[in-house]
């Protein structure tokens, strides 16, 4: 019973300087991830998911059960993999197109990878060989043995009124995931995502806000909000965001599952560079570190520049997903 009492002191002594030592002066980036233990890196990762739904407005959300209501039309042959389109229910005021891809050889259960495409894309990009920064990544994985879902990711309009932009591409991608959960022949134990710019992004907060991710490639993304209020597009911005965190602190939340972040020598150097991404990775190592999974976490960097690398992210993914 004392060692119990004392146990729970240490605890709260713990949570209280990583609180005093996360506390920004001037009231931005109040959640930092300060550098703790294990147990006290998991109440941070709870307390920052609770924090961070409502002000994505998805919390009402989170908690529903809302059916799949799953229409798709007949497969068709492709090199290697089968491909379907369909339409899966996201609200319930709100139907999304999905693609769905199976692997032409092996046996269920099959791994699974969310694909996302990023700005002026769609959810065939992940196949397409004219978006030739996506290297065809969906449809490579597919042959590879995985199964692969895209949707379209919103762009800039909000669909239901009442939710963000943010919010509303997250649970879409969500709604992805329990899709593939729904599946006999996929392994719900084995579900990871990828993504490139926006997409990369997407997998970021994808694998932050649902643990059933297991595993994670964030391509051109990894960087500080600093870089992003300049040069960029403000749609990664929304209300009460930066009073808790920063980039690194959102990818924390995925620690300790395995995440390869991919950042390319020759980005703008207005953009994603590889010296940005080495300080945000930084900030990330400590939540791996505390976590006992310092070897989870990976920056890739590559002699292109805002693309995906190809080997790297199928590399990292079979090693992780396929048996
Ligand atoms: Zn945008």
């Amino acid at each position: 019973m004392q060692r119990r009492a004392l146990g729970c002191l240490a605890c709260l002594a713990v949570l209280l300087c990583a609180a005093m030592a996360s506390a920004s002066d001037d009231g931005m980036r109040t959640m930092r991830y300060a550098p703790g233990n294990e147990a006290s890196a998991r109440v941070w990762q709870d307390d920052l998911r609770e924090r961070l739904r409502p002000i994505l407005r998805v919390e009402d959300l989170a908690g529903s059960e809302i059916p799949l209501e799953a229409e798709f039309g007949e497969p068709r042959q492709e090199s290697g993999y089968f491909i379907q389109e369909g339409r899966i229910r996201a609200t319930e005021g709100r139907m999304i197109s999905v693609v769905l891809a199976r692997p032409e050889k092996g046996r269920p259960p099959f791994p699974s990878v969310v694909c996302i495409h990023g700005h002026g894309s769609h959810r065939m990009t992940p196949f397409d060989p004219a978006a030739k920064q996506y290297k065809q990544f969906g449809a490579v994985l597919a042959r590879r043995g995985f199964i692969v879902i895209s949707t379209d990711v919103g762009q800039h309009e909000v669909r239901e009124a009442g939710r963000t932009l943010m919010g509303e591409r997250l649970w879409d991608l969500m709604r992805c995931v329990d899709y593939l959960q729904s599946l006999p022949d996929a392994d719900p134990a084995r579900i990871g995502c990828a993504g490139l710019s926006l997409g990369g992004e997407m997998a970021m907060w994808l694998a932050a806000m649902d643990t059933r991710i297991a595993a994670t490639v964030s391509a051109g993304f990894l960087t500080l909000m600093d870089q992003m209020e300049q040069n960029h597009c403000m749609c990664w911005k929304f209300d009460g965001l930066r009073e808790l965190v920063d980039f690194p602190d959102i990818y924390a939340l995925i620690a300790p599952r395995p995440l390869q972040c991919q950042n390319g020598l020759q980005e703008p150097d207005t953009q994603f560079t590889v010296p940005l991404a080495r300080r945000a990775l930084a900030e990330i190592e400590p939540a791996y570190a505390d976590l006992g999974a310092s070897e989870n976490v990976q920056l890739h960097v590559h002699p292109g520049g805002h693309e995906i690398d190809l080997d790297a992210l199928v590399t990292f993914l079979e090693a992780r997903l396929l048996r």
